[in-house]
């Protein structure tokens, strides 16, 4: 039962969800994954993992038949999709954005400009694109499902992300989920970016590059200057064997200053790739220095 679109279809007017106003999300019961930390298998699911995708498909569609559907946002009913047309409405969109980095710009620029800051210090990666910005709800939504495991936000943002991966990144032959070192890895016990990617790379049909490793940990950021950043990040990623792929696409939740999308761009260039494209669910604003000193941390 879809609520919220029979309400619409008899012409009522459709009020925001009532967490809009509470500015905090609806409290909501996590469903458990048991992951494990394995030197050689790396990270993964200890339950279920094992199944094969067609397995996992028929269960879904089962479960899919079974149980209603709801709004991961609000709660409410909904068949046709995991979120409600009202949550949708008020999804923070990134209008006019700059075409390289997706960082916001005046309402009143036009299309296709790149901002101050792109044509002064050009990015590796020919373009990113973030279709909201990093406000609520979906700051709260990606808080949620990075510290306190909310896993069912991630096959969400994929599925938003899906079309913008069609639209805008036809050509990309790949997805890179942004890596995490191996020890934040295995205390969280997952990697947002990857959570992300999967349910992408399940139905654009595109492999997911796996064999990129973060070989540092990033350093606190507070307080350093955009050059600091840059160098605190320099080689902070490392490929094992080769790239196969001619344009890849990296997959990340959110970007603040682009510093780490730019340093995995530039290891997959130096690897063999010919162009890369950045695709992130939000693109956080930096406005001062302080702010991307603190925005970085949005980065782990
Ligand atoms: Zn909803
Ligand atoms: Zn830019």
């Amino acid at each position: 039962m879809n609520i919220v679109g029979a309400l619409e279809r008899t012409g009522c007017t459709v009020e925001p969800p009532p967490y809009v106003s509470q500015h905090q999300l609806p409290f909501r019961r996590l469903h458990a994954r048991k992951y494990t930390f394995s030197r050689r298998r790396g990270v993964s699911i200890h339950a279920g993992r094992q199944l094969d995708d067609d397995t996992w498909r028929m269960a879904a569609k089962l479960l899919d038949a079974l149980l209603p559907q709801s709004c991961v946002l609000c709660g409410l009913p909904d068949e046709s999709s995991a979120l409600c047309s009202r949550c949708r409405k008020v999804l923070p969109a990134n209008g006019r954005c700059c075409r390289r980095c997706a960082t916001s710009l005046d309402a009143f620029t036009t299309d296709d400009v790149e901002c101050g800051s792109c044509q002064a210090n050009p990015p590796v990666f020919c373009r990113a694109i973030a279709p909201f910005c990093y406000a609520f709800p979906v700051d709260a939504a990606l808080k949620h499902l990075k510290f306190r495991r909310r896993l069912l936000f991630a096959p969400l943002f994929a599925n938003l992300l899906l079309p913008v991966l069609r639209r805008d990144f036809a050509d990309c032959d790949c997805l890179v989920p942004v890596p995490l070192h191996r020890w934040r890895h295995a205390l969280r016990g997952f990697n947002q970016a990857d959570e992300i990617c999967r349910p992408l790379a399940r139905a654009s049909g595109l492999k997911m590059l796996m064999n990129v490793s973060r070989r540092q940990a990033t350093r606190p950021q507070s307080g350093v200057t955009a050059a600091e950043r840059r160098s605190n990040l320099r080689n902070a990623f490392a490929i094992r064997g080769a790239v196969r792929a001619r344009y890849p696409l990296i997959v990340d939740d959110v970007m603040t200053t682009g510093s780490t999308c730019n340093e995995l761009a530039r290891t997959l260039l130096d690897a063999g790739a010919e162009r890369v494209g950045v695709l992130v669910v939000a693109r956080a604003a930096v406005n001062s220095g302080n702010q991307a000193a603190a925005g970085t941390s949005l980065n782990v």
